[in-house]
């Protein structure tokens, strides 16, 4: 390479660039300014792929979604001060999903700093609170090695973030390639295994168990531990939960798939089985009311600081998915542990809920009354995508609702607003999404559904995906508003009753916003859906363009809601 020929002068620029993509970085989304701009063409010199973004946040959702598809963390780029700081979003949702990211940003340079430099903001400490590890090189020499450890950082263990500082003085000092070290790219550490007895016990703790149940997270997902998972479910046939992005890993279409009965299944399991998800929230932190008080918990975590959290786990183990999977199948063929779902107690009592749920989800859907409801949208969406899409997806009912009707039936294939609830999340995940399916699975298409107020936070990323002619279809969900809206004669009502300030409803927006037109700014056109039909014809047209995105923007009804639930999640405290 460049840079190991002998005694020429290099620069900060170019030895990043080669660093990173000695390190096996692949791509870069960012936004270029003051004193990145070279940065960005060094990145394309070394061959690493740069997708310029039009807000820093997305671009750092782009980069982390990249990070959770290949395994390897994208580089999100951002220029000093306002460009560093716009990615924090991205960062803190990247940490708190536990998937890779790499932040880059340009700084002030050094000799203005401390008297009011241009951009100057204390970056690194900024940063720190949102990483596992933030620095800046000291010197062009020792950029190398601080690629090196970011990437590690952000790969090994429970992935996370790291941020690199880079004063403009650094990116453009000069160094004698000699004076570089060599660089070098360790192998990816080999997973972690289980202790066998530890296997054994939790093979025990299965075998007893009269109402076991496998969760499976987006840990599972992000470890590939799929082949393993889904031949431990056929022999085991024990019913599988899993979590909204742990969705694919064992294809919705299984029979042993039970999200269907999800509050029965939590409830009334005597025995978990918990693959790659945390006992957070998302889960109702594993404790009564949504699980039974004495339920034991078996949980595999790559990260020996997790387990334990919430409730005390009667089989704790440090290891990779994978090995424990494999290890486990094995332990419970020798047990001669499968249940018969036909004959099974257990299986019969989910069977009935997911009957009646399927019922009430069906009638629902069936229902084509115009302005249409969710579960219509989605069933029609469903019918019409084409095949195992990757579905990006956020918006609180537009994600909610979607996700029992979208189906995923591989691993990897659901990009939502994720363990912090992040909305804004969606086009960012698109372009990333798109990008991997150009390159890693050709003719593959990402279908990313946005509730109209989501799509309001990055909708203009649109025209990244026109710049980089990615085929991404938009389909929003459009409410009017936040949760949701009123129809327009209503809204006309409201806002004349009094002061509009006073009168405007918080989670209201703009009634029938005709966000597909943002198609004309490209000269082409967008689809605006009131029927079951129309959606279908839309849906049929955005498949055929493989050169552009696409928005189909659907009106529905602003009152539309969610079936009735047993729990309301988020009242439930007990504090
Ligand atoms: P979900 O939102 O699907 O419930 P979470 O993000 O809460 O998933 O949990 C994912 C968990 O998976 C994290 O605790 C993380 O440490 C763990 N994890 C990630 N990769 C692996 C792996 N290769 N093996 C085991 N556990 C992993
Ligand atoms: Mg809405």
């Amino acid at each position: 390479s460049k840079l190991l020929s002998s005694s020429m002068v290099t620069d900060g620029n170019t030895i990043l660039a080669e660093s990173l993509k000695k390190q096996g970085v692949e791509y870069v989304f960012g936004i270029v300014g003051i004193p990145v701009i070279e940065l960005a063409m060094a990145f394309q010199s070394a061959g690493l792929k740069y997708i310029g973004m039009r807000n820093e946040q997305a671009a750092a959702y782009a980069a982390q979604a990249i990070g959770y598809l290949t395994g390897k963390p994208g580089v999100c780029l951002a220029v000093s001060g306002p460009g560093l700081l716009h990615c924090i979003g991205g960062m803190a949702n990247a940490q708190v999903n536990c998937w890779p990211l790499l932040v880059i940003a340009g700084s002030c340079p050094e000799d203005h700093e401390g008297i009011g430099g241009f951009q100057e903001w204390p970056q690194v400490e900024a940063s720190r609170p949102y990483c596992k590890y933030a620095g800046r090189p000291p010197s062009a020499r020792l950029i190398p090695l601080h690629v090196e450890r970011a990437v590690r950082l952000a790969s090994a263990g429970r992935p996370g973030v790291s941020y690199l500082d880079m004063p403009g003085t650094l990116l453009t000092a000069e160094v004698d390639e000699d004076k570089v070290p060599e660089l070098y790219h360790a192998e990816p550490v080999a997973p972690a295994y289980p202790n066998p007895a530890l296997v054994e016990k939790a093979a025990e703790v299965l075998a007893k168990a009269e109402r076991p149940l496998i969760i499976v997270g987006k840990g599972a997902a992000y470890a590939h531990a799929e082949d393993a998972v889904n031949k431990l479910v056929e022999n085991t046939k024990i019913p599988v939960l899993p979590t909204p992005m742990g969705k694919g890993v064992v294809p919705d279409v299984s029979p042993y798939v039970v999200s269907t009965a999800r509050t029965a299944a939590l409830l009334k399991a005597d025995a978990v089985l918990l693959l790659g998800a945390r006992l957070n929230w998302m889960l109702h932190f594993g404790q009564p009311p949504r699980f039974a008080p004495d339920v034991k918990v078996i949980q595999v975590d790559i990260n020996p600081e997790e387990l334990h959290n919430s409730v005390k786990s009667e089989v704790a183990v440090h290891s990779d998915i994978k090995p424990f999977v494999e290890l486990l199948s094995q332990k419970l063929a020798e047990k001669k542990v499968s249940l018969q779902p036909a004959s099974n107690g257990w299986w019969q009592q989910l069977k009935k809920k997911q009957e009646s749920n399927v019922a009430f989800v069906e009638a629902q859907a069936n229902d084509k009354t115009v302005p249409l409801n969710y579960y219509a949208v989605f069933k029609t969406v469903q019918a019409n995508i084409p095949k195992d899409s990757i579905i990006v997806s956020e918006g609180a009912n537009t994600m909610d609702i979607g996700r029992g009707v979208l189906l995923n039936n591989k691993p990897r294939h659901r990009l939502d607003a994720g363990t912090f609830g992040t909305m804004g999340v969606g086009p960012g995940f698109a372009v990333a999404a798109a990008m991997w399916c150009r390159d890693y699975a050709p003719g593959k298409r990402v279908v990313c559904v946005e509730g109209d107020s989501a799509f309001g936070f990055s909708g203009m990323e649109i025209e990244t995906m026109f710049r980089y002619k990615l085929p991404v279809i938009i389909v929003i969900v459009n409410n009017n508003g936040i949760y949701s809206g009123f129809d327009k004669d209503t809204m006309a009502d409201i806002q004349s009753s009094g002061d509009v300030t006073q009168c405007t409803p918080p989670t209201s927006l703009s009634s029938e916003v005709r966000y597909e037109k943002m198609m004309e700014m490209f000269g082409e056109t967008g689809h605006f859906c009131r029927t079951v039909e129309e959606i279908e014809a839309a849906l049929k047209k955005a498949a055929a363009v493989t050169d552009r995105p696409s928005i189909i923007n659907i009106a529905i009804n602003p009152q539309s809601s969610r079936k009735p639930q047993d729990f309301n999640w988020l009242t439930e405290s007990k504090l």
